[in-house]
């Protein structure tokens, strides 16, 4: 089958076309600009082909409760020009096809559950470090949506003791985002994170916060599998550093092997690599055709 793909991100779009295995036939990539250039070259790109259903992950905030009457918008973002507005009407207007529609890193974490690297499980957390911090949750099967979405990179953390840094985040000091986004290790640094040497200490207090943050979204989602996807983990060296720190923030509670000794298997970087968005959005597309 022929399924349409969405990664509307705050810097790029991705478009692709693919099937209900996770297979990209072909995809485009552009610039984001104002919503109507977007969706032009959105449109332009899909009008060539017969899709039978399209999903959309999308960078947020989202409303992405049905039941409301602002479903399918991106809502209160800072992002010039995109502050309400309905994407996914518009797409329905052009596409009347079945449409699945969610936050990227939900879409991820559906992505990697269905084609990756939590392929199989019915539980994962997909973490994005980048531009910002966001996580998407897979649980019973499930995307976790709750109220709003979850958006847990703006929870508070505890400093680590060589770091004064108080964060970039202009609503919360010491949240995880700011501290430990790209944009938070520049600031820090005054320099670009994939410039900076591998053994530079912004790295250790990296995998701090990274292994602070998991331990506790591991006490409160319980996930099957852990993937940290992202520009700032392109720093693959992290990971060893993340698995001891989350086990250093556990302190043996969690009586489980994934956690004592197949830690390296259990946080891990995504299956789908550079492709986790794009996938994602597929999955949304192939459950909207299954619903
Ligand atoms: P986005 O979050 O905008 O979708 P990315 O996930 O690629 O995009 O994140 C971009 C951020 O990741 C940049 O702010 C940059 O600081 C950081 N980044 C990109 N590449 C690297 C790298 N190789 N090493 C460390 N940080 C990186
Ligand atoms: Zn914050």
């Amino acid at each position: 089958m022929k399924l349409g793909a969405i990664e509307a991100g705050g810097t790029k779009f991705v478009v692709a076309i693919g099937d209900e295995t996770g297979r990209i036939e072909k995809r485009e990539s552009f610039p984001t600009t104002t919503p109507e250039e977007t969706l032009a070259k959105v449109f332009a790109f899909f009008d060539q082909f017969d899709i039978e259903a399209l999903g959309v992950g999308t960078f947020g905030p989202i409303d992405p409760d049905p039941n409301s009457s602002t479903y399918g918008y991106i809502t209160t973002t800072p992002k010039p020009h995109w502050n309400q507005v309905d994407i996914l009407g518009q797409l329905k207007q052009r596409y009347p096809i079945p449409m699945g529609f969610d936050t990227d890193v939900n879409g991820a974490a559906l992505g990697e559950v269905s084609f990756g690297a939590a392929k199989g499980l019915d539980s994962c957390l997909y973490l994005t470090i980048g531009t910002g911090i966001g996580g998407g949750a897979v649980v019973e099967g499930k995307l976790v949506h709750g109220l709003l979405h979850p958006e847990m990179g703006h929870m508070r953390l505890v400093s680590h003791p060589d770091d004064e840094f108080r964060g970039i985040c202009p609503y919360h000091p010491y949240c995880f985002e700011g501290l430990a986004s790209g944009p938070a290790i520049e600031a820090r640094c005054h320099q670009k994170a994939y410039e900076l040497p591998k053994d530079h200490p912004v790295w250790e207090m990296e995998a701090y916060y990274i292994g602070q943050a998991l331990a506790t979204y591991i006490l409160i989602l319980s996930p099957k599998k852990i993937i940290l996807g992202g520009g700032v983990m392109k720093q693959t060296q992290l990971f060893p550093r993340i698995h001891h720190y989350t086990q250093s923030f556990l302190n043996g509670y969690i009586q489980k092997p994934e956690i004592s000794s197949g830690i390296k298997d259990y946080i891990v970087a995504p299956g789908l690599g550079d492709n986790a968005g794009i996938c994602g959005a597929l999955a949304l597309a192939k459950q909207a055709l299954e619903k």
